[in-house]
C-alpha cells in the first residue's frame, strides 16, 4: 500500500488508530468482535495491504479509507485461517459504482444465452482480481447483505478449482469437516431454499416489473421471510456466496432455518458469530453482488 507505506515511512503498513476506528465505525458486526480480535483483524488487514495491489477503475480516486473498509471486509472470513487463501489473486478493483460485465448461462435445453449487466462485484476465477463497486460496499442500508464478503468467498471456494460451493478443506484447519458432511448438507439447503424461492416467484404477478416502485415493495415483502438474499437460489457457489455473507453479519436467521449449514460454517470459519452477539446489533452492511 504505497500512500500509507509513504505516509509512515515503514516497510509494512500500519493503519493509524483514527481510520481503524472510521473503519470500524462503517461496520456494525465487528462492534461484535472482542478486542482482542479486532487487534488481530487489524493487524491481518495490513498483510493483507502490503500484500494486494489495489486498483481504482473509472476515476475511482483511490484513498486509504476504501482500502482498509475492504481489507477489513476481506479478512474478516480468514482471520482463523490463512490468507493464503488469497493467494492466488491478481488484485482488488475498484470502480465507483455498478460496472457492466458479459454474463452467459445454459438452460435447459442446451442453449447458451449471453447478455451484458450491471454487477456490484465479480470475483475473476483462475487467479483473477476481485472487483467491487465503491458505491455498493458504501450503501449500509441493506440489512445482511456485503457485497465483500460474497465476492471474497467466491475467491475461497475458488482456490481449489471452479467456484461450486465446496471450498478447499485445509488439512490444519479442518480435520471436524468431512467432505461428504459437507456435500450432503449444502445440496439439501441449496435445494430446498431454490423451492421456497420458486414457491414466492410464483406468487409474484405475471406483469410484475421489478422496477416499479409497488412492484418492487411487495418483492421486498414477500421475500423477507427468507432467511437469505434469493439471489443464493441461482447455483450452490452463489449459496455459498450468501450465506458465507449472512454468517458473518446477520447470523440468527440463517442459524435458526439452516442450522447444518450455520454449524458447518463455524467449522469452516472457524468463527462463531452468533457467539459474539453481546451487545445490539447494529444495521447491517449493503450491497448487491454477483
Ligand atoms: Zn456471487
Amino acid at each position: 500500500m504505497q500512500w500509507l507505506r509513504q505516509f509512515f515511512k515503514r516497510d509494512k503498513p500500519e493503519i493509524p488508530a483514527a481510520l481503524w476506528q472510521e473503519c470500524q465505525g462503517r461496520l456494525p458486526f465487528l462492534a461484535q468482535l472482542p478486542a482482542r480480535e479486532l487487534l488481530r483483524l487489524k493487524t491481518l488487514c495490513e498483510t493483507f495491504l502490503d500484500r494486494k495491489t489495489f486498483t481504482g477503475a473509472a476515476d475511482l480516486e483511490l484513498t486509504d479509507r476504501i482500502a482498509v473498509l475492504i481489507a477489513a471486509q476481506a479478512c474478516l472470513p480468514v482471520l482463523n485461517l490463512t490468507l493464503e487463501l488469497y493467494d492466488d489473486m491478481a488484485g482488488i478493483i475498484v470502480y465507483p459504482g455498478s460496472f457492466i460485465i458479459a454474463q452467459s448461462e445454459m438452460d435447459e435445453a442446451g442453449v447458451v444465452h449471453e447478455w451484458r449487466e450491471p454487477v456490484s462485484g465479480e470475483a475473476v476465477h483462475a487467479g483473477g482480481a476481485v472487483v467491487l463497486s465503491w458505491e455498493d460496499i458504501a450503501d449500509i442500508e441493506a440489512p445482511g447483505y456485503n457485497v465483500v464478503i460474497h465476492e471474497f468467498a467466491h475467491k475461497i471456494d475458488m482456490r481449489d478449482g471452479s467456484a461450486n460451493g465446496c471450498p478447499p478443506f485445509l488439512a490444519d484447519y479442518h480435520k471436524e469437516i468431512r467432505a461428504g458432511d459437507w456435500q450432503r448438507e449444502f445440496s439439501a439447503a441449496y435445494q430446498d431454499f431454490a423451492a421456497r424461492v420458486d414457491a414466492l416467484d410464483a406468487q409474484l404477478p405475471d406483469n410484475f416489473d421489478a422496477e416499479d416502485a409497488t412492484d418492487a415493495a411487495m418483492y421486498d415483502d414477500l421475500f423477507a421471510e427468507l432467511p437469505l438474499d434469493p439471489y443464493a437460489a441461482r447455483h450452490p457457489a452463489e449459496f455459498f456466496a450468501v450465506a458465507s455473507e449472512a454468517f458473518f453479519v446477520l447470523p440468527a436467521p440463517l442459524a435458526e432455518e439452516y442450522p447444518e449449514i450455520y454449524r458447518l460454517l463455524t467449522l469452516y470459519y472457524l468463527q462463531d458469530p452468533l457467539s459474539w452477539q453481546i451487545a445490539p446489533c447494529g444495521k447491517e452492511t449493503g450491497g448487491k453482488h454477483l
